[in-house]
């Protein structure tokens, strides 16, 4: 994978060479939900990571679906293209939103300390939009209620992803778990945020935040 990234960004004639149709780069992506993130967190030379992203659905092969994701920049206009292969199960993933399946390992596209950074990301966002409703009227619109219960979720399930790299019985992340330079980068800056007990305490925080969420705001769909 990292080599497949390496090879997008120095090998800047693949795309006119290739034989027409035939992705440059296949990205292995365990549900839909990481290859977004995975295009979240890989912005355009600009800094963007936002665009349109039509979806194609390239031949379609057993127990696999390849699927293009392809779009101008929303910000230079440069094409951004990613081609992932995602496991076609039956029922899709437990939540629309889950990043993997309960009994896939861990992920080959994003790791660890990508991971949390997300969930920290997906936190801040979390904090600013409760801090900036009314709770007693914003939590009665459904979409505004699926909106903040999909970033709790996020928040809590990157967590999950995070713990998926620590092998068993480890007290913490070894270091050979990072392979990407943003993932180094925050490991090297905060290596005691990658303890196992840190990490589980904070998986925990994140699901009761949810809990707490949902009980003190029911789904207004239901009410
Ligand atoms: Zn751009």
């Amino acid at each position: 994978m990292s080599e497949a990234t390496l090879m997008m960004s120095s090998d800047a004639g693949a795309e006119r060479v290739r034989p027409a149709g035939t992705p440059a780069v296949l990205l292995f992506a365990r549900t839909f939900a990481e290859a977004h993130l995975y295009m979240d967190i890989n912005p355009c030379e600009c800094g963007e990571s936002r665009f349109e992203r039509d979806v194609e659905v390239l031949a379609q092969r057993d127990g696999v679906l390849p699927i293009r994701f392809a779009g101008d920049c929303e910000r230079c206009g440069a094409l951004r293209e990613f081609t992932f292969q995602v496991p076609d199960r039956p029922g899709g993933p437990p939540a629309a939103d889950s990043f993997s399946f309960p009994d896939d390992g861990p992920s080959g596209l994003i790791d660890p300390g990508q991971w949390w950074i997300a969930a920290r990301t997906y936190g801040g966002i979390a904090d600013t939009v409760a801090g900036g409703v009314d709770p007693e009227r914003a939590w009665r619109d459904p979409e505004a209620w699926e909106d903040m219960v999909s970033i709790l979720v996020n928040s809590a399930a990157a967590v999950d992803e995070a713990l998926k790299f620590l092998p068993v019985g480890a007290s913490a992340m070894p270091a050979g778990a990072f392979w990407t330079a943003t993932g180094r980068e925050v490991y090297q800056a905060v290596p005691d945020e990658f303890r196992r007990d840190i990490l589980e305490r904070e998986r925990a925080e994140r699901w009761a935040r949810l809990r707490e969420f949902t009980d003190t705001h029911p789904d207004p769909d239901e009410l």
